[in-house]
């Protein structure tokens, strides 16, 4: 166990005098200790608001409120802090108020997709599950801002019955996804109760947790949690990590006991301006989650939802990030840059262009480096007709009892055993004219 840093010390002071190391470490004690007002802010940061600043700031705070662990806030750095990015993800600004043209509360739909009460089911074989709306930090730049602080709405027993049931029924959903709030805000008992429910469902093959505890909270990460989760393989977990210096040492000992306990990590970032919108940013971020047995997964374009505004880049620093990461660093390292779709449409990848140019039998690609090259096609291949039937088949597929889906979307256009040739909008005028 290492000690506290000099600043953990002088937090834990300010907080309340005599804090032990034992306390500092107990998650629960910090819980209790959140920083819930603007006052408290002040005091442990030693700075002092000018008046129509903290009127601006306590309005913003009537809105979307404020939580902050002590283990978050002493990361701050108080000598920069209108640059610090733990400060602008925890500590409110008054750009919130301002909702732009295109703000939404709930862009993606994540209420409209709800067969259940808290549950999303987006995609064909996997589901989201909101199991606690509670979180030990208010991030700035959450998508589900609409929700922060409704803690009297907890999801109720009947509720989650509901749920299970849903997925019970439902034996297309083969992955769950616990998200919330952060479903580590839950007991270790009631998580226990919770995936072994899950893992009895005979097509739930995967659970995935979406947890932001290693970054804001570690020491949540305790022996006796990683004892419960492991006992409920395979089960998955995402973090969400945005800046380098939020891998601290008590951060990545709580990645290693994930690690150790068989767990694989992922993490998830939010491209914020401000706060990590910097190529050199996220290839040191990367580095260090791989180092700490993490493999970035998605990268977030940030969302439309109403009060982030200010946290929004242009796609093109997206791209701009991902170009300085694809051949420059290790593949695993990279993230698939996202943007989560407006209306529901799930996330969609976007990438830099790789392919310049085709013809019947070459392709023409550049790499990282700019050397332009061509790939030359085979002149004889034989495309083989797929008419679903995997019994007249040669191909060696014989998956016993697999259930057959037809196929949606773009799948649908490249299939050999469906005639459409062409997808069309509902209110398409040119169609509407026909009839
Ligand atoms: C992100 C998300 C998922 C999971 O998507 P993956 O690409 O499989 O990680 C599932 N459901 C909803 C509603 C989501 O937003």
């Amino acid at each position: 166990m290492t000690s506290m840093t000099e600043r953990q010390k002088e937090v834990a002071e300010l907080i309340k005098p005599g804090t032990e190391l034992s306390h500092w470490r107990d998650w629960k004690w910090q819980l209790r200790q959140s920083i819930k007002d603007i006052s408290t802010f002040e005091r442990l940061l030693g700075v002092k608001l000018k008046k129509d600043q903290r009127t601006m700031l306590e309005k913003t705070t009537e809105r979307f409120p404020i939580s902050i662990t002590p283990y978050y806030a002493s990361l701050i750095d108080i000598e920069d802090l209108e640059n610090d990015p733990i400060f602008k993800q925890a500590f409110p600004s008054p750009l919130e108020l301002q909702y732009e043209r295109n703000d939404m509360s709930d862009p993606l739909h994540e209420e409209k997709d709800s067969p259940v009460p808290w549950l999303t089911h987006r995609y064909p074989d996997r589901v989201l599950l909101h199991v606690s709306n509670l979180c030990s930090m208010y991030c700035r730049h959450c998508t589900r801002k609409r929700k922060v602080g409704d803690s009297d709405k907890a999801i109720s027993s009947r509720e989650i019955e509901q749920a299970l049931d849903y997925i019970r029924k439902t034996h297309r959903v083969r992955d769950v996804l616990l998200s919330g709030g952060d479903p580590l805000m839950l007991s270790d008992e009631y998580l226990d109760w919770l995936l072994g429910k899950l893992m009895a469902i005979e097509h739930v093959e995967v659970v995935r947790i979406g947890s932001r505890m290693p970054a804001v909270l570690p020491y949540r990460i305790t022996e006796n949690l990683v004892s419960v989760l492991k006992k409920h393989h395979p089960l998955w977990l995402n973090t969400h990590f945005n800046h380098p210096v939020e891998l601290t040492r008590s951060a990545c000992q709580a990645l290693e006991r994930l690690a150790d306990g068989g767990i694989p990590l992922g993490n998830q970032s939010v491209l914020l301006a401000g706060v990590n919108d910097c190529p050199r940013i996220m290839k040191s971020l990367v580095h260090k989650l791989v180092a700490n047995r993490v493999r970035p997964y998605y990268l977030y374009q940030c969302d439309l939802s109403e009060g982030l505004g200010h946290f929004r880049t242009p796609i093109g620093k997206g791209i701009e990030i991902i170009e300085s990461l694809i051949g420059h660093t290790s593949g695993f390292a990279v993230p698939t840059y996202v943007i989560d779709a407006p209306g529901g449409g799930g996330k969609i990848p976007v990438m830099p262009n790789y392919l310049i140019s085709w013809s019947t039998n070459k392709v023409i690609l550049r790499n990282y480096e700019g050397v332009i090259t061509s790939y030359k096609e085979p002149d004889s291949y034989e495309a083989v007709f797929c008419d679903r039937n995997c019994e007249k088949c040669n191909l060696q597929l014989r998956l016993e009892g697999a259930e057959e889906y037809k196929a949606i979307g773009i799948e649908k256009l490249l299939v050999d055993y469906d005639e459409t040739i062409a997808l069309t909008p509902e209110d398409n005028e040119r169609i509407e004219r026909r009839n």
